[in-house]
């Protein structure tokens, strides 16, 4: 059967199939998603003092998937994560595990973003700090064939020399494994523009850019991210309903947005996914892209996104199309491999949602 007839047919979709769709993951923290039993122990191999012992001790401050009152709240769940993430071995480890949990969930490709700068506790030079993070990707993509790149995070509340820094780095290390740069952290009283000098640097030297905005602060920081500082994509965008003329840009520029429906929740950024503005967005024909934020600090996965996002806002077949080829589309890969992917991935993903209507008796 073709797919066009099934398009706008409702079906039944469940956990199993999301796990087999294929997905990737354009905006996750590596400091956001290690697992439980890796933060425990690093914690007692490098005798980093958390003052815990088992995982349920680890879980009662870390608070995964917990509704936190505002993003700052939320943001302290790194403070521990980045304790026992100071050395080359913790580094590699945790972005191999991390490529290997998505892998397992059959996510093609992801792009990584943390910020080598909060790794330098034990003196490591920046430059090892991607190193190692690059070569656990490396050997994950060789064991599991997951594809992935580094987004390097400078941090909104840190200096603008931090910043400086952190996008020299990221020029360096083009073409060698990073994909963009990106600013993170508290977005309220620390506007992108302050770090104005870096981002000249990344987009005279062609580096991708997406910055975290509007999620925590309104429609102004989205301004100032596309405008001031030349972002290709925005990380959230929660808040960029609130500006009709800046939502149209973003909308005629297919301007992507990173959503990511659980930590949205769990920052305050929205009340609860009922007041999410993902189906308005979506069916106004913006660039929408599911992805996960922090695995573990949100306690989830690119398969429970696609399957609260399909819960919630009652998707059809056509509208998983289109989030899927969201996120390929949005990719920061060059064009040439972007395009055999996109065919690819459509095919796919065209052929399993016609099995399940098939299997499911649709008939259009
Ligand atoms: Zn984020």
């Amino acid at each position: 059967m073709d797919f066009d007839k099934i398009a706008l047919e409702p079906i039944r979709l469940d956990e199993a199939f999301f796990h087999k769709l294929p997905k990737v993951d354009l905006h996750v923290h590596l400091d956001g998603s290690l697992r439980l039993e890796t933060i425990l122990d690093l914690a007692i191999k490098d005798k980093i003092p958390l003052g815990i012992e088992t995982i349920d001790d680890l879980k009662a401050i870390l608070k995964p998937g917990y509704r936190h009152k505002s993003l700052d709240d939320y943001l302290k769940g790194f403070d521990i994560t980045l304790k026992v993430m100071q050395t080359d071995e913790a580094l590699y480890r945790t972005a191999y595990e991390l490529a290997q949990d998505a892998a397992m969930e059959n996510i093609e490709y992801m792009e990584v973003r943390y910020s080598p700068i909060l790794h330098t506790r034990k003196k490591l030079s920046l430059a090892a700090i991607l190193e190692s993070v690059l070569a656990g990707l490396r050997d994950a993509n060789k064991d599991f064939g997951i594809e992935s790149g580094v987004i390097v995070s400078g941090i909104r509340n840190i200096s603008p020399a931090i910043s400086m820094r952190l996008a020299e780095l990221s020029v360096a290390f083009k073409n060698r494994g990073v994909v963009g740069f990106d600013l993170a952290g508290s977005e309220y009283n620390f506007p992108a523009k302050d770090h104005l000098k870096a981002f000249n640097l990344i987009l005279s030297n062609n580096v991708n850019v997406t910055i975290h905005a509007g999620e925590a602060y309104g429609p102004e920081s989205i301004h100032q991210a596309l405008h001031y500082c030349g972002a290709h994509r925005v990380g959230h965008g929660t808040r960029l309903r609130e500006d009709g003329d800046l939502l149209n840009y973003v909308n005629d520029h297919r301007i992507p947005l990173e959503i990511c429906l659980s930590s949205n929740v769990q920052t305050g950024a929205v009340a609860d996914l009922e007041e999410h503005p993902f189906r308005f967005y979506h069916d106004l024909g913006l660039r929408v892209t599911l992805n996960t934020d922090n695995r573990t600090i949100t306690d989830t996965t690119m398969t429970r996104e696609y399957l609260l996002a399909y819960e919630n806002f009652d998707l059809l077949p056509l509208d998983i199309l289109d989030l899927v080829m969201g996120g390929v589309k949005s990719a920061f890969i060059p064009y040439e491999f972007k395009r055999d992917s996109i065919r690819r991935t459509k095919d796919k993903v065209k052929k399993m949602l016609v099995e399940e209507a098939v299997k499911q008796g649709v008939t259009p």
